[in-house]
């Protein structure tokens, strides 16, 4: 029996894990299949503040997760299958752990990029693929860059990305872009951004320093073309990772846990969302931890709550 268990170990879930283990309620922390987060994905972490010097994305998750066990934090590794949250406490099915019982839960399980699954793209993932211009841009200074997708996300990223790549080249696998039109146009009138849509991206290619350009097949000629760059930003989405609470918290039309505005608070009192997981705009490491901050101390008020009147489950 549990007072509060964390679900998910990025920034997020462990930002609520140093919280509430430094408010004493010994949270049970559980990690998934990637114990850390997207930000074991990437090398260099130069904007997260506190780090001058930058520092590396294992790293940083590396600290955070020592930070949240030397004041208590508990880490178990499983899997989420289920929740009950029909009656109190909330009853966990987790593969690897049984049933598990508390008196509230903490969703920071994240979302995930979604990758093309062309040859050349896992491998080179931090080595020239990135999915996240934010974090990676600035590493192509001066260098010729592909953004890949045709939504609100590539053209954002193209736009981002002109500060410093020399050229960007955008390629989208369709003539018509799905992005709003106001992005468009800002994509459309910068002189660093050129165009080639109607491609499918088909293999990353790569040389002895790394990342060399892009195949892509021409779908109007049908043939087969070559686009040099040295860094290829893959940005056709993300998902949610969601699955396990589907039917039981609001999401949007997109799958992202729906929380009251300025809080961390899911429909289901005691049920609390931070990170990507209910986060579809910002996606910093620095936003998910703040908002697992708030999710600590959300949780944290309401578990006083219930110790001073058991009947109430709402904040
Ligand atoms: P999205 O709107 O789903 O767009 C994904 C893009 O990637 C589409 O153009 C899609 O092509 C392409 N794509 C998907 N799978 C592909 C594949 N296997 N191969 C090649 N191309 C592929 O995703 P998003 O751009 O991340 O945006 C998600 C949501 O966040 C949207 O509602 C968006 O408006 C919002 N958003 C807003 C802002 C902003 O307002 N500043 C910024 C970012 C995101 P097709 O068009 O052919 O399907």
């Amino acid at each position: 029996m549990y007072k509060s268990i964390i679900v998910g170990t990025g920034p997020a879930g462990l930002t609520a894990a140093i919280y509430l283990a430094r408010a004493n309620l010994s949270p049970l922390v559980i990690e998934g299949p990637q114990p850390g987060g997207q930000l074991t994905t990437t090398t260099e972490v130069e904007n997260f503040p506190g780090f001058p010097d930058g520092i590396m994305g294992p790293e940083l998750m590396d600290n955070m997760r020592k930070q949240a066990e030397r004041f208590g934090a508990e880490f178990r590794t499983g899997w989420v299958n289920s929740i009950d949250a029909s009656n109190r406490p909330f009853k966990l099915q987790v593969e690897g752990l049984g049933e598990l019982v508390t008196d509230t839960l903490i969703i920071s399980t994240g979302a995930s990029a979604k990758y093309l699954g062309i040859p050349g793209e896992q491998d080179n993932i931090g080595r020239g693929v990135s999915t996240c211009a934010t974090c990676d841009g600035f590493f192509f200074r001066g260098k010729e860059i592909i953004v890949i997708g045709g939504g609100d996300s590539a053209l954002e990223e193209a736009g981002f990305l002109t500060k410093f790549a020399s050229k960007v080249t955008l390629v989208h696998r369709r003539e018509e872009l799905r992005g709003s039109k106001i992005m468009q146009d800002r994509v459309r009138n910068n002189e660093k951004v050129e165009m080639a849509l109607d491609r499918t991206p088909l293999e990353v290619l790569t040389g002895e320093n790394g990342v060399t350009g892009l195949k892509v097949r021409n779908n109007a000629t049908n043939e087969e073309e070559i686009i040099t760059a040295s860094g290829v930003f893959v940005a056709i989405g993300h998902h949610p990772n969601t699955g396990f609470v589907k039917g039981l918290v609001d999401t949007d039309e997109n799958g992202y846990i729906v929380v009251k505005p300025g809080t961390s608070e899911t429909n289901i009192p005691g049920i609390f969302a931070c990170g990507d997981v209910q986060d579809n705009r910002y996606r910093q490491a620095i936003t998910a931890a703040g908002s697992g901050c708030m999710a600590a101390l959300d949780c944290e008020k309401y578990i006083e709550s219930m110790e001073h009147d058991p009947q109430q489950v709402s904040v």
